[in-house]
C-alpha cells in the first residue's frame, strides 16, 4: 500500500501500530487545570501536572498537535544540566547567572531569571525520569554571545534524541509534518548534532549520511507504510516524546478546539479565572477549569493586524517560519481584556527567511550565513552585519540598517559563487555536488534564486547597486586571504565558527567570491515565533501592571513576555523557557499557592 502523498506527507488513513488512540470522550467539561495549545511547554505542563494528581486537559485549535515546536529543531537551551554533567562538563548556577544577566541587561525581573536557573534542570532531569523525552547535550553547539561573561563555548544546549513513532500509534497521523529542511533529503530524521557534523563537514560526515540513508532504506516493514522515516528528529522528537507521555497518562487533548474567550468570576478587577470558552467547528462550549488556565498558545505572528501594530514596519506574517494560522494571538487578547501587563510586544524571535514556492511557509536560514564564501548585502551592494551572527541579532540589523539606508535593507540579499554552489546548501538548494542547478525546479529561477555569469548582470537582475556589489566583494576576497574581517569580525569566535567549514583555512567562515556563475537568494526579515507577551511573574501567573496576579491564570512560551528578554542567549533558548515555565506552572497550581 502506497502511503504517503506525492510530498512526503503521511495520509490521514495509515494503520501505524496496535498502539491506537480510542476515540476521545468530549463529553467532561470540567477539569482541574485546562492548558491552551499543545506546544513543547504545553504538554510538558499538563504531563507535570496530571502527575501532580491533578485532571488535565489540553486544547489545541488546529487539526495537528504540537504547534511551532513540532516543526522547530526542538533544542532546548539548559544551563547547569545533568548531561553536561554526566559527560564531565563544567557550569554553574553562578556562571549562567552572570552570563543570563548580561545577555538581558536589566530588562527582566531578576526573580524569573532566578526561577529558570533554579527549576530548568530540575524539569529536564524530571521529564528524564518520568516521561519518555530524552536529550542529549550538543557539547560544541556554543551559547551564542561568547563576548559576554560567563559564556560557555557548549553544554548548556540539548538536543533531542530521535524517538520511534510507532509508539504513537494512529496519534501519528495528528502530528503536525515537520519541515523538509529539518529533515535530510527531506524525509530522514537525523539529530542536531548529525546535522552539524555533516554541515562543518567534519571528519567521518559522508559515513554518518551514509548509515542514516542505509537504516532508512533497511526498514522495510515502515517503509511499506510511508515515505516519512519510522523516526522523528529535533522538535517532532521532542512533540511526539511529549504526545506519548501524555497518552501514558490518559490526558485528553482535544484537537479543533479553539480557544476563543476566558471565564472571569468576579468581574475584571481582583476576578478568577474559571474557564475558558471555545469554538469547536462553529459550535461554542464553555469548559471550567477549577484550579487554573495555562495559556501556552504561541505568541501573535500570524496575525498582520497585530504585527502592524506592534512590530516593526515593514512586517509580513507571511515571512515567519511557523505554521500559518495557529499564533493569532488570541490569548494575548483576552489576557489583555483581563487586566494583564504586557512586556516586549515589539520583539520576535527574529530570523532570516527564504520563501520557496508551493511551500506552506518560508524557511529559516539559521547556519548556511556562516558558510565560507557567502555573503550578505543590502541594496546599495554592502554589508550591514557579521552574516555569522545569531539569527536574532542578523534580523535586527536588518531593520537598523533599513533605517539608515531608506529602505534598501529588508529584503537583503546573500550572493555566492559557484564554488559554493557546489560545495554547501543555501536555504531549499542543497549542494551542486547532489543537486545540480539542472535538478532544480525552473520555477525556481528568478524566485528562489538569481543566477548571472556576472557581479553586475546579477546585481542588475536583483535591482542591487553594481558598483558598491563589486567593492564589496573585492574587499571580502581580501578578507578571506588574510582570514580577518575588518569590518565585522566574521569568524572570530567559536559560534560564528560552529557552522563554520573545518577545513578552510585560515578562517571556517571566509572565502573569496571569484568563480562564475553568481548567485543571488533573497532573505526575508522573518521569525519564528514573536517574543512579547503576557507579562508573567517567577511562578509563571499572569500579572497586572501592579504586579499582582489574576488569579488562575498562566502563561508560558510565546504567549508570554519571554524570560530572554530582548536576547537570545543560546540554542533552545525560546524551547527551553516555555517548558521549564510549565513545569513551574504545574507545580504552582498544585501547591494551591
Ligand atoms: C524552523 C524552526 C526551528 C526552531 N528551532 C528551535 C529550537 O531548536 N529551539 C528553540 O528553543 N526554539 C526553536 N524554534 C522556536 C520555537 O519553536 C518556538 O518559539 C516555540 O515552539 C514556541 O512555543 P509555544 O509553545 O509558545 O508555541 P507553539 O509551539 O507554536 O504552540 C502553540 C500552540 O497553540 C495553538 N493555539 C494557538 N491559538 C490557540 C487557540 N486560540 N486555541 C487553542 N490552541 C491555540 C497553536 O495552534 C499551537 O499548536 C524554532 C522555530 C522554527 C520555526
Amino acid at each position: 500500500m502506497a502511503a504517503s502523498d506525492a510530498r512526503g506527507n503521511i495520509r490521514a488513513d495509515i494503520h501505524f501500530s496496535e498502539a491506537s488512540v480510542s476515540a476521545q470522550d468530549q463529553s467532561q467539561t470540567a477539569f482541574d487545570v485546562i492548558v491552551v495549545g499543545s506546544g513543547a511547554g504545553a504538554m510538558t505542563a499538563a504531563v507535570t501536572a496530571a502527575d501532580q494528581g491533578l485532571s488535565v486537559l489540553v486544547v489545541e485549535k488546529s487539526d495537528k498537535f504540537g504547534g511551532t515546536s513540532a516543526i522547530s529543531g526542538g533544542g532546548i537551551w539548559i544551563p547547569n544540566n545533568h548531561y553536561f554533567k554526566r559527560m564531565g562538563g563544567r557550569d554553574s548556577h553562578d556562571q549562567a547567572l552572570t552570563y543570563l544577566r548580561a545577555a538581558t541587561a536589566g530588562r527582566v525581573d531578576e526573580r524569573r531569571l532566578l526561577a529558570y536557573l533554579e527549576h530548568a534542570p530540575k524539569m529536564i532531569a524530571y521529564l528524564e525520569a518520568k516521561s519518555r523525552v530524552r536529550y542529549a547535550v550538543a557539547h560544541k553547539y556554543p551559547d551564542y554571545y561568547q563576548h559576554l561573561p560567563g559564556a560557555l563555548p557548549g553544554g548548556r544546549s540539548l538536543d533531542p534524541e530521535l524517538f520511534d513513532t510507532s509508539l504513537l500509534g494512529d496519534e501519528l497521523n495528528n502530528l503536525r509534518t515537520p519541515s523538509p529542511s529539518t529533515l535530510l533529503m527531506g524525509r530522514i530524521a537525523w539529530t542536531a548534532r548529525d546535522a552539524h557534523k555533516a554541515m562543518a563537514k567534519e571528519r567521518g560526515w559522508r559515513f554518518k549520511i551514509m548509515g542514516l540513508m542505509l537504516r532508512y532504506q533497511l526498514d522495510l516493514r515502515w517503509r511499506r507504510k510511508t515515505r516519512m522515516d519510522r523516526r522523528a528528529g529535533l522538535g517532532s522528537a521532542l512533540v511526539c516524546a511529549l504526545r506519548r507521555s501524555l497518552m501514558d497518562r490518559n490526558v485528553p487533548l482535544w484537537l479543533k478546539t479553539d480557544f476563543q474567550e476566558l471565564v472571569l468570576e468576579g468581574g475584571k478587577e481582583g476576578g478568577k479565572v474559571s474557564g475558558i470558552v471555545v469554538d469547536q467547528g462553529g459550535v461554542r462550549r464553555t469548559l471550567t477549569a477549577r484550579k487554573a488556565v495555562i495559556f501556552g498558545a504561541g505568541g501573535f505572528e500570524q496575525n498582520q493586524q497585530l504585527r502592524e501594530k506592534y512590530l516593526p514596519d515593514p512586517t509580513r506574517a507571511g515571512w515567519s517560519a511557523t505554521p500559518p494560522g495557529c499564533n493569532t494571538g488570541a490569548a494575548l487578547l483576552a489576557g489583555q481584556a483581563a487586566g494583564a501587563a504586557t512586556d516586549l510586544l515589539e520583539w520576535c524571535w527574529w530570523a532570516p527567511t527564504i520563501a520557496v514556492p508551493k511551500e506552506e511557509k518560508p524557511r529559516g536560514v539559521f547556519a548556511e550565513r556562516a558558510f565560507p564564501g557567502a555573503i550578505v548585502v543590502n541594496g546599495l551592494g554592502r554589508r550591514f552585519v557579521n552574516e555569522a551572527a545569531p539569527y536574532l541579532e542578523f534580523v535586527d540589523s536588518m531593520y537598523r540598517d533599513n533605517a539608515v539606508t531608506g529602505g534598501r535593507s529588508i529584503p537583503a540579499w546573500v550572493i555566492f559563487d559557484a564554488h559554493f554552489r557546489f560545495n554547501y546548501a543555501m536555504g531549499p538548494l542543497m549542494p551542486g555536488q547532489v543537486m545540480p542547478d539542472s535538478r532544480l525546479r525552473n520555477a525556481w529561477l528568478g524566485s528562489v534564486y538569481w543566477k548571472a555569469d556576472s557581479l553586475a548582470g546579477l546585481a542588475e537582475q536583483i535591482g542591487v547597486d553594481a558598483a558598491g556589489l563589486a567593492a564589496t566583494v573585492d574587499t571580502m576576497n581580501d578578507y578571506a586571504r588574510t582570514g580577518i574581517d575588518k569590518d565585522f569580525a566574521r569568524g572570530g569566535n567559536a559560534f560564528d565558527r560552529y557552522y563554520g567549514d573545518v577545513n578552510v583555512k585560515p578562517n571556517p567562515c571566509l572565502a573569496p567570491i571569484a568563480k562564475g556563475p553568481f548567485y543571488a537568494m533573497r532573505l526575508d526579515a522573518g521569525d519564528i515565533g514573536t517574543k512579547g507577551g503576557l507579562l508573567t511573574n517567577a511562578d509563571a501567573q499572569v500579572i497586572r501592571a501592579d504586579g499582582s496576579p489574576i488569579p488562575g491564570l498562566y502563561a508560558i512560551g510565546n504567549t508570554s513576555a519571554s524570560v530572554m528578554g530582548t536576547a537570545y542567549p543560546g540554542a533552545g533558548g525560546t524551547l527551553g523557557p516555555a517548558m521549564t515555565f510549565g513545569y513551574i506552572a504545574a507545580h504552582h497550581i498544585a501547591r494551591g499557592a
